[in-house]
Protein backbone atom coordinates (compact mmCIF):
# COMPACT_ATOMS: atom_id res chain seq x y z
CA UNK A 1 0.00 0.00 0.00
CA UNK A 2 2.73 2.50 1.42
CA UNK A 3 6.32 2.26 -0.16
CA UNK A 4 7.70 4.54 2.33
CA UNK A 5 7.01 1.68 5.61
CA UNK A 6 8.02 -0.74 3.53
CA UNK A 7 11.22 0.95 2.39
CA UNK A 8 12.13 0.83 5.92
CA UNK A 9 11.71 -1.84 6.95
CA UNK A 10 14.47 -3.42 4.02
CA UNK A 11 16.66 -1.06 5.71
CA UNK A 12 15.58 -2.05 9.44
CA UNK A 13 16.28 -6.26 8.08
CA UNK A 14 19.47 -5.01 6.65
CA UNK A 15 21.28 -3.43 9.99
CA UNK A 16 20.07 -6.28 11.56
CA UNK A 17 21.82 -8.25 9.49
CA UNK A 18 24.90 -6.81 9.59
CA UNK A 19 24.64 -5.17 6.09
CA UNK A 20 26.07 -1.60 5.40
CA UNK A 21 23.82 0.86 4.44
CA UNK A 22 24.52 3.42 1.56
CA UNK A 23 24.98 7.25 2.68
CA UNK A 24 21.53 8.20 1.02
CA UNK A 25 20.02 5.48 2.88
CA UNK A 26 21.11 6.82 6.06
CA UNK A 27 19.84 10.39 4.56
CA UNK A 28 16.68 8.51 4.47
CA UNK A 29 16.15 7.31 7.62
CA UNK A 30 17.43 10.68 9.36
CA UNK A 31 14.85 12.47 6.98
CA UNK A 32 11.96 9.97 8.29
CA UNK A 33 12.60 10.51 11.59
CA UNK A 34 12.73 14.08 10.98
CA UNK A 35 9.17 14.07 9.45
CA UNK A 36 8.01 11.16 11.14
CA UNK A 37 7.42 9.19 8.15
CA UNK A 38 9.89 6.54 10.63
CA UNK A 39 7.12 5.73 13.11
CA UNK A 40 8.39 4.71 16.65
CA UNK A 41 8.36 1.50 16.80
CA UNK A 42 10.38 1.31 13.47
CA UNK A 43 12.82 3.65 14.89
CA UNK A 44 13.38 1.58 18.15
CA UNK A 45 13.90 -1.34 16.42
CA UNK A 46 16.31 0.58 14.18
CA UNK A 47 18.19 1.91 17.19
CA UNK A 48 18.24 -1.68 19.00
CA UNK A 49 19.59 -3.28 15.59
CA UNK A 50 22.21 -0.72 15.19
CA UNK A 51 23.07 -1.06 19.47
CA UNK A 52 23.48 -5.16 18.75
CA UNK A 53 24.98 -5.30 15.58
CA UNK A 54 27.48 -1.58 15.39
CA UNK A 55 28.05 0.48 12.19
CA UNK A 56 31.49 0.62 10.37
CA UNK A 57 33.08 3.83 10.77
CA UNK A 58 31.88 4.92 7.38
CA UNK A 59 27.91 4.57 8.36
CA UNK A 60 28.73 6.21 11.64
CA UNK A 61 29.79 9.26 9.71
CA UNK A 62 27.35 8.95 7.49
CA UNK A 63 24.74 8.63 10.06
CA UNK A 64 26.16 11.81 11.46
CA UNK A 65 25.86 13.68 8.34
CA UNK A 66 22.52 12.85 7.35
CA UNK A 67 21.32 13.72 11.05
CA UNK A 68 22.89 17.11 10.55
CA UNK A 69 21.46 17.85 7.50
CA UNK A 70 18.13 16.55 9.08
CA UNK A 71 17.55 20.29 9.52
CA UNK A 72 19.19 23.88 9.07
CA UNK A 73 22.95 23.68 9.23
CA UNK A 74 24.06 27.63 11.05
CA UNK A 75 26.78 29.89 10.04
CA UNK A 76 27.66 32.19 12.33
CA UNK A 77 29.55 34.51 10.37
CA UNK A 78 26.40 34.90 7.62
CA UNK A 79 24.20 35.38 11.63
CA UNK A 80 26.42 38.37 12.73
CA UNK A 81 28.70 36.91 15.19
CA UNK A 82 32.55 37.51 14.43
CA UNK A 83 33.62 35.62 17.66
CA UNK A 84 35.23 32.13 17.52
CA UNK A 85 32.24 29.83 17.83
CA UNK A 86 33.60 27.39 20.73
CA UNK A 87 32.04 24.68 22.68
CA UNK A 88 31.94 21.49 24.47
CA UNK A 89 30.05 18.40 25.20
CA UNK A 90 30.81 16.17 27.58
CA UNK A 91 29.68 12.24 27.11
CA UNK A 92 27.48 12.06 30.10
CA UNK A 93 27.59 11.72 33.94
CA UNK A 94 26.21 12.31 36.97
CA UNK A 95 26.31 15.59 38.97
CA UNK A 96 27.88 16.88 35.86
CA UNK A 97 26.47 20.50 35.33
CA UNK A 98 29.66 21.53 33.55
CA UNK A 99 27.94 23.35 30.61
CA UNK A 100 26.03 25.26 32.58
CA UNK A 101 29.43 26.82 34.15
CA UNK A 102 31.69 26.68 31.27
CA UNK A 103 29.45 28.35 28.26
CA UNK A 104 29.29 32.07 30.11
CA UNK A 105 32.28 31.68 31.44
CA UNK A 106 33.67 31.63 27.46
CA UNK A 107 30.98 33.70 26.32
CA UNK A 108 32.43 36.32 29.14
CA UNK A 109 35.79 35.76 27.27
CA UNK A 110 35.04 36.46 24.01
CA UNK A 111 33.36 33.59 22.19
CA UNK A 112 30.31 32.58 20.85
CA UNK A 113 28.99 29.12 22.32
CA UNK A 114 25.52 28.10 20.38
CA UNK A 115 25.42 24.94 23.07
CA UNK A 116 22.51 22.42 21.35
CA UNK A 117 22.68 20.11 24.58
CA UNK A 118 20.84 16.60 25.23
CA UNK A 119 18.04 15.67 28.05
CA UNK A 120 19.02 13.46 30.86
CA UNK A 121 19.72 9.81 29.27
CA UNK A 122 19.57 6.53 31.18
CA UNK A 123 21.46 7.13 34.44
CA UNK A 124 23.22 10.46 33.40
CA UNK A 125 21.73 13.65 34.28
CA UNK A 126 21.05 16.27 31.13
CA UNK A 127 21.87 19.85 30.34
CA UNK A 128 18.50 20.81 29.45
CA UNK A 129 16.79 19.06 32.55
CA UNK A 130 18.84 20.80 34.75
CA UNK A 131 18.40 24.36 33.20
CA UNK A 132 14.79 23.73 32.77
CA UNK A 133 14.63 23.34 36.62
CA UNK A 134 14.69 27.55 36.05
CA UNK A 135 10.66 28.20 36.20
CA UNK A 136 9.41 29.71 32.75
CA UNK A 137 12.73 28.77 30.98
CA UNK A 138 12.11 27.10 27.46
CA UNK A 139 14.97 25.25 25.65
CA UNK A 140 13.18 24.84 22.67
CA UNK A 141 13.56 28.14 20.61
CA UNK A 142 13.43 29.12 17.18
CA UNK A 143 16.30 29.45 14.66
CA UNK A 144 15.56 33.43 15.30
CA UNK A 145 15.30 34.04 19.21
CA UNK A 146 18.49 31.35 19.47
CA UNK A 147 20.36 33.81 16.96
CA UNK A 148 19.66 36.87 18.69
CA UNK A 149 20.41 35.05 22.16
CA UNK A 150 23.76 34.41 21.04
CA UNK A 151 24.50 37.88 19.41
CA UNK A 152 23.31 39.93 22.36
CA UNK A 153 24.83 37.96 25.47
CA UNK A 154 27.21 35.20 23.85
CA UNK A 155 25.76 32.44 24.41
CA UNK A 156 22.51 30.02 24.37
CA UNK A 157 22.02 26.59 25.53
CA UNK A 158 19.19 24.85 23.98
CA UNK A 159 17.27 21.68 21.77
CA UNK A 160 17.83 19.96 19.44
CA UNK A 161 14.60 21.05 17.67
CA UNK A 162 12.58 20.83 14.02
CA UNK A 163 14.49 22.96 12.66
CA UNK A 164 17.63 22.25 13.91
CA UNK A 165 19.43 18.42 14.42
CA UNK A 166 15.69 17.00 14.56
CA UNK A 167 16.79 13.52 13.70
CA UNK A 168 18.59 13.61 16.93
CA UNK A 169 15.74 15.43 18.73
CA UNK A 170 13.28 12.38 17.97
CA UNK A 171 16.05 9.74 18.06
CA UNK A 172 17.39 10.79 21.34
CA UNK A 173 13.81 10.54 23.51
CA UNK A 174 13.44 6.57 21.78
CA UNK A 175 17.17 5.71 22.44
CA UNK A 176 16.21 6.70 26.50
CA UNK A 177 13.24 4.57 26.53
CA UNK A 178 14.29 1.64 24.28
CA UNK A 179 18.05 0.48 26.10
CA UNK A 180 19.83 1.87 23.18
CA UNK A 181 21.35 4.59 25.06
CA UNK A 182 25.15 2.84 25.00
CA UNK A 183 25.21 2.44 21.52
CA UNK A 184 28.46 3.44 20.24
CA UNK A 185 27.26 4.60 16.48
CA UNK A 186 24.58 6.67 18.10
CA UNK A 187 26.25 8.09 20.22
CA UNK A 188 28.56 9.61 17.86
CA UNK A 189 26.16 10.72 15.54
CA UNK A 190 24.05 12.06 18.59
CA UNK A 191 26.86 14.06 20.23
CA UNK A 192 28.52 15.02 16.54
CA UNK A 193 25.19 15.73 14.65
CA UNK A 194 23.95 18.63 16.86
CA UNK A 195 27.12 19.72 16.98
CA UNK A 196 27.85 20.16 13.35
CA UNK A 197 24.24 21.69 12.53
CA UNK A 198 24.53 24.11 15.61
CA UNK A 199 27.70 25.26 13.55
CA UNK A 200 30.63 25.32 15.77
CA UNK A 201 34.47 25.75 15.04
CA UNK A 202 35.80 23.64 17.93
CA UNK A 203 34.43 21.53 19.75
CA UNK A 204 35.92 20.04 22.89
CA UNK A 205 34.81 16.65 23.85
CA UNK A 206 34.84 15.48 27.26
CA UNK A 207 34.49 11.59 28.03
CA UNK A 208 34.25 10.35 31.03
CA UNK A 209 35.59 7.38 32.66
CA UNK A 210 34.76 5.54 35.51
CA UNK A 211 31.46 4.39 37.31
CA UNK A 212 29.28 7.06 36.68
CA UNK A 213 30.16 6.83 33.00
CA UNK A 214 28.04 5.82 29.68
CA UNK A 215 30.40 3.21 29.11
CA UNK A 216 31.20 0.82 32.22
CA UNK A 217 34.50 -0.44 30.16
CA UNK A 218 37.38 0.94 29.98
CA UNK A 219 37.75 -0.07 26.60
CA UNK A 220 34.40 0.84 25.48
CA UNK A 221 35.21 4.19 26.44
CA UNK A 222 38.60 4.24 24.61
CA UNK A 223 36.75 3.35 21.61
CA UNK A 224 34.06 5.61 21.80
CA UNK A 225 36.74 8.31 22.16
CA UNK A 226 38.57 7.27 19.01
CA UNK A 227 35.42 6.98 17.13
CA UNK A 228 33.53 10.42 18.15
CA UNK A 229 37.71 12.14 17.31
CA UNK A 230 37.52 10.21 14.19
CA UNK A 231 34.23 10.86 12.41
CA UNK A 232 34.59 15.09 13.73
CA UNK A 233 37.45 15.11 11.85
CA UNK A 234 35.91 13.73 8.48
CA UNK A 235 33.27 15.76 8.56
CA UNK A 236 35.70 18.83 9.01
CA UNK A 237 35.22 19.50 12.51
CA UNK A 238 38.12 20.84 15.05
CA UNK A 239 37.81 19.01 17.97
CA UNK A 240 40.33 17.51 20.91
CA UNK A 241 38.66 15.69 23.71
CA UNK A 242 39.41 15.17 27.57
CA UNK A 243 39.49 12.25 29.36
CA UNK A 244 37.91 13.00 32.85
CA UNK A 245 37.05 10.74 35.84
CA UNK A 246 33.24 10.19 36.56
CA UNK A 247 33.94 7.84 39.60
CA UNK A 248 32.44 10.18 42.10
CA UNK A 249 29.67 12.71 40.70
CA UNK A 250 31.35 16.31 39.42
CA UNK A 251 29.74 18.54 41.40
CA UNK A 252 28.41 17.69 44.97
CA UNK A 253 25.30 17.31 43.68
CA UNK A 254 22.97 15.32 41.40
CA UNK A 255 19.67 16.14 40.71
CA UNK A 256 18.56 19.39 38.31
CA UNK A 257 17.41 22.54 40.85
CA UNK A 258 20.17 21.49 43.57
CA UNK A 259 22.87 21.12 40.52
CA UNK A 260 22.21 24.96 39.98
CA UNK A 261 23.44 25.73 43.52
CA UNK A 262 27.12 24.01 42.75
CA UNK A 263 26.59 26.05 39.13
CA UNK A 264 25.93 29.44 41.46
CA UNK A 265 28.97 29.05 44.30
CA UNK A 266 31.25 28.49 41.47
CA UNK A 267 29.98 31.54 38.83
CA UNK A 268 30.46 33.54 41.75
CA UNK A 269 33.85 32.63 41.68
CA UNK A 270 33.42 29.98 45.24
CA UNK A 271 34.55 26.88 45.94
CA UNK A 272 37.86 26.83 43.74
CA UNK A 273 39.30 23.88 44.90
CA UNK A 274 35.99 21.89 44.07
CA UNK A 275 35.88 19.33 41.13
CA UNK A 276 33.57 21.16 39.08
CA UNK A 277 35.62 24.58 39.35
CA UNK A 278 39.04 22.64 38.77
CA UNK A 279 37.62 21.08 35.29
CA UNK A 280 35.74 24.14 34.03
CA UNK A 281 39.30 26.27 34.26
CA UNK A 282 41.00 23.60 32.81
CA UNK A 283 38.61 22.82 30.02
CA UNK A 284 37.47 26.57 29.59
CA UNK A 285 41.12 27.54 29.16
CA UNK A 286 42.32 24.52 26.36
CA UNK A 287 38.94 26.43 24.52
CA UNK A 288 40.22 29.77 24.88
CA UNK A 289 43.15 29.10 23.41
CA UNK A 290 41.92 27.23 20.28
CA UNK A 291 39.77 29.97 19.86
CA UNK A 292 42.85 32.25 19.43
CA UNK A 293 41.38 34.20 22.63
CA UNK A 294 44.45 33.57 24.98
CA UNK A 295 48.10 33.47 23.87
CA UNK A 296 49.21 30.66 26.35
CA UNK A 297 47.27 28.02 29.10
CA UNK A 298 48.96 30.81 31.69
CA UNK A 299 46.60 33.95 30.55
CA UNK A 300 43.52 31.63 29.47
CA UNK A 301 43.20 30.66 32.95
CA UNK A 302 43.82 34.43 34.08
CA UNK A 303 40.72 34.93 32.03
CA UNK A 304 38.46 32.37 33.04
CA UNK A 305 39.53 32.76 36.92
CA UNK A 306 38.85 36.65 36.03
CA UNK A 307 35.34 35.89 34.22
CA UNK A 308 34.30 34.29 37.52
CA UNK A 309 35.50 36.85 40.40
CA UNK A 310 34.71 39.62 38.30
CA UNK A 311 30.58 38.38 38.16
CA UNK A 312 30.95 38.82 34.06
CA UNK A 313 30.56 34.68 33.87
CA UNK A 314 27.38 35.23 36.05
CA UNK A 315 26.30 38.12 34.57
CA UNK A 316 26.32 36.56 30.88
CA UNK A 317 24.44 33.36 32.63
CA UNK A 318 21.16 35.46 34.32
CA UNK A 319 20.64 37.25 31.17
CA UNK A 320 20.67 34.01 28.73
CA UNK A 321 17.95 33.04 31.38
CA UNK A 322 16.30 35.49 31.09
CA UNK A 323 16.31 35.38 27.47
CA UNK A 324 15.10 32.08 27.44
CA UNK A 325 12.04 33.07 29.71
CA UNK A 326 13.34 32.59 33.21
CA UNK A 327 13.40 34.34 36.08
CA UNK A 328 15.46 37.82 36.51
CA UNK A 329 18.35 37.05 39.01
CA UNK A 330 18.34 33.30 38.93
CA UNK A 331 21.32 33.11 40.74
CA UNK A 332 21.66 36.24 43.02
CA UNK A 333 17.82 35.90 43.97
CA UNK A 334 17.30 31.76 44.30
CA UNK A 335 15.38 32.18 46.80
CA UNK A 336 12.40 33.51 44.45
CA UNK A 337 11.76 30.75 42.45
CA UNK A 338 13.20 27.90 44.36
CA UNK A 339 11.17 25.46 46.02
CA UNK A 340 12.33 22.88 48.39
CA UNK A 341 11.50 19.16 47.40
CA UNK A 342 8.69 18.31 50.76
CA UNK A 343 11.32 14.83 52.42
CA UNK A 344 14.88 16.27 53.12
CA UNK A 345 16.99 13.39 55.03
CA UNK A 346 20.61 12.87 55.69
CA UNK A 347 21.97 9.45 54.87
CA UNK A 348 25.35 8.97 57.25
CA UNK A 349 28.54 6.96 57.79
CA UNK A 350 27.75 4.03 59.95
CA UNK A 351 31.01 4.01 61.46
CA UNK A 352 34.02 5.94 61.67
CA UNK A 353 36.59 6.21 58.70
CA UNK A 354 37.13 7.12 55.18
CA UNK A 355 34.59 7.90 52.44
CA UNK A 356 36.50 5.13 49.80
CA UNK A 357 34.42 4.38 47.20
CA UNK A 358 31.31 5.80 45.21
CA UNK A 359 29.22 3.57 42.84
CA UNK A 360 28.16 6.53 40.58
CA UNK A 361 26.20 5.00 38.34
CA UNK A 362 24.05 4.14 41.30
CA UNK A 363 23.66 7.01 42.51
CA UNK A 364 22.61 8.40 38.95
CA UNK A 365 20.10 5.78 39.25
CA UNK A 366 18.81 6.58 43.13
CA UNK A 367 18.19 9.91 41.13
CA UNK A 368 15.96 8.50 38.84
CA UNK A 369 13.86 6.90 41.27
CA UNK A 370 13.66 9.71 43.00
CA UNK A 371 12.31 11.38 40.20
CA UNK A 372 15.14 13.62 38.76
CA UNK A 373 15.22 11.75 35.22
CA UNK A 374 12.35 9.55 32.84
CA UNK A 375 11.84 6.46 33.46
CA UNK A 376 9.12 6.31 30.86
CA UNK A 377 8.22 8.53 28.24
CA UNK A 378 5.50 10.62 29.66
CA UNK A 379 7.46 10.53 33.38
CA UNK A 380 8.04 14.38 34.05
CA UNK A 381 10.87 15.55 36.11
CA UNK A 382 10.89 16.54 39.16
CA UNK A 383 13.67 19.51 40.13
CA UNK A 384 13.63 19.84 43.34
CA UNK A 385 14.66 15.72 44.14
CA UNK A 386 17.84 14.44 43.90
CA UNK A 387 20.91 14.00 46.39
CA UNK A 388 23.38 17.12 47.97
CA UNK A 389 26.06 18.01 50.13
CA UNK A 390 27.81 14.90 48.54
CA UNK A 391 30.94 14.25 50.60
CA UNK A 392 34.19 13.77 47.87
CA UNK A 393 35.81 10.12 47.84
CA UNK A 394 38.45 11.08 50.47
CA UNK A 395 36.47 12.69 53.03
CA UNK A 396 36.95 11.56 56.72
CA UNK A 397 33.66 11.26 59.06
CA UNK A 398 32.75 9.70 62.37
CA UNK A 399 30.08 7.68 62.61
CA UNK A 400 27.00 9.40 62.42
CA UNK A 401 28.35 12.11 60.67
CA UNK A 402 26.38 12.68 56.57
CA UNK A 403 27.90 11.27 53.83
CA UNK A 404 24.65 12.97 51.43
CA UNK A 405 21.34 14.88 51.85
CA UNK A 406 18.62 12.91 50.14
CA UNK A 407 15.87 15.73 48.35
CA UNK A 408 12.02 13.38 47.81
CA UNK A 409 8.78 14.18 47.37
CA UNK A 410 8.00 11.30 49.99
CA UNK A 411 8.99 9.58 53.15
CA UNK A 412 8.49 6.25 51.20
CA UNK A 413 10.71 7.55 48.86
CA UNK A 414 13.53 8.45 51.13
CA UNK A 415 13.34 5.17 52.92
CA UNK A 416 13.66 3.41 49.35
CA UNK A 417 16.70 5.87 48.39
CA UNK A 418 18.32 5.36 51.66
CA UNK A 419 18.15 1.28 51.07
CA UNK A 420 19.49 2.03 47.49
CA UNK A 421 22.02 3.85 48.71
CA UNK A 422 23.47 1.42 51.25
CA UNK A 423 25.73 -0.52 48.91
CA UNK A 424 26.94 2.35 46.62
CA UNK A 425 28.99 3.98 49.28
CA UNK A 426 31.92 1.78 50.90
CA UNK A 427 33.45 3.42 53.67
CA UNK A 428 37.18 2.33 54.57
CA UNK A 429 40.04 2.87 57.34
CA UNK A 430 42.50 3.68 54.54
CA UNK A 431 42.30 7.20 52.21
CA UNK A 432 42.08 5.67 48.97
CA UNK A 433 45.07 6.79 46.52
CA UNK A 434 43.48 9.86 44.58
CA UNK A 435 42.45 9.80 41.20
CA UNK A 436 43.24 12.57 39.19
CA UNK A 437 40.00 14.59 37.56
CA UNK A 438 41.52 15.25 34.27
CA UNK A 439 43.35 11.88 33.06
CA UNK A 440 44.73 13.10 29.72
CA UNK A 441 44.05 14.34 26.05
CA UNK A 442 43.33 13.30 23.03
CA UNK A 443 43.64 15.11 20.00
CA UNK A 444 42.17 14.91 16.13
CA UNK A 445 45.11 15.12 13.46
CA UNK A 446 44.42 14.75 9.58
CA UNK A 447 43.46 10.77 9.41
CA UNK A 448 42.52 8.96 6.47
CA UNK A 449 39.19 7.84 6.65
CA UNK A 450 38.44 3.79 6.94
CA UNK A 451 36.58 1.91 4.43
CA UNK A 452 33.90 -0.35 5.70
CA UNK A 453 35.33 -3.61 7.68
CA UNK A 454 38.62 -1.81 8.59
CA UNK A 455 40.06 -0.07 11.69
CA UNK A 456 39.97 3.40 11.92
CA UNK A 457 43.20 5.26 11.28
CA UNK A 458 44.46 5.78 15.04
CA UNK A 459 44.81 8.86 16.19
CA UNK A 460 47.66 10.21 17.62
CA UNK A 461 47.42 12.48 20.93
CA UNK A 462 49.36 15.02 22.84
CA UNK A 463 49.55 14.61 26.49
CA UNK A 464 49.08 17.15 28.53
CA UNK A 465 47.29 17.19 31.83
CA UNK A 466 46.39 20.04 33.07
CA UNK A 467 45.53 18.51 36.07
CA UNK A 468 46.93 20.40 39.46
CA UNK A 469 48.93 17.88 41.17
CA UNK A 470 49.58 15.70 38.30
CA UNK A 471 52.72 14.73 38.55
CA UNK A 472 53.12 13.70 34.77
CA UNK A 473 53.71 11.12 32.34
CA UNK A 474 54.80 8.73 35.49
CA UNK A 475 51.38 9.87 37.38
CA UNK A 476 49.49 9.01 33.72
CA UNK A 477 51.19 6.09 33.14
CA UNK A 478 50.33 4.69 36.18
CA UNK A 479 46.44 4.87 35.09
CA UNK A 480 44.88 1.70 33.20
CA UNK A 481 42.55 3.59 31.04
CA UNK A 482 45.70 5.56 29.88
CA UNK A 483 47.64 2.30 29.67
CA UNK A 484 44.99 0.73 27.49
CA UNK A 485 44.90 4.26 25.07
CA UNK A 486 48.00 4.14 24.59
CA UNK A 487 48.00 0.12 24.12
CA UNK A 488 45.23 1.02 21.41
CA UNK A 489 47.52 3.46 19.76
CA UNK A 490 45.25 6.74 21.19
CA UNK A 491 48.10 8.38 23.45
CA UNK A 492 51.41 8.71 22.52
N1 LIG B 1 25.12 13.17 24.75
C1 LIG B 1 24.35 13.25 23.63
O1 LIG B 1 24.02 14.33 23.17
N2 LIG B 1 23.97 12.11 23.04
C2 LIG B 1 24.32 10.90 23.51
O2 LIG B 1 23.92 9.94 22.93
C3 LIG B 1 25.11 10.83 24.68
C4 LIG B 1 25.51 11.98 25.30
Amino acid sequence: MHAAPLRFDSLIAATREGRSLLASEWREVAQGLADGRLDDAQAGALAMAVRLRGLSPRETRDLTAAMRDSGRVLHWPALGVEAPVLDKHSTGGVGDCLSLVLAPVLAACGAAVPMVSGRGLGHTGGTLDKLEALPGLCTELSLEDFARCVRRHGLAIVSASRELAPADQRLYAIRDRTATVDSLPLIVSSILSKKLAAGVQHLLLDLKLGSGALFRERGESEALAQALVVTARALGLGCELAFSEMDQPLANAAGNALELDAVARVLRGEDARSRLYRLNLALCARLLLRGGLCEDLAEAQTRVHWALCSGQAAARFEAMVQAMGGPAEALSAPHRWREQAPCIGEFCADRDGVLARIDTRALGQVCLQLGAGRGVAAARIDPRVGLSDILEVGARVRRGEPLLRIHARSLDALKAARQQLLPALQMSERVPEPRPLLQGWLEARPAAFAADGEACAAQRACRDCAEPGCRGPKALAASRAQHRCRAAGLLA
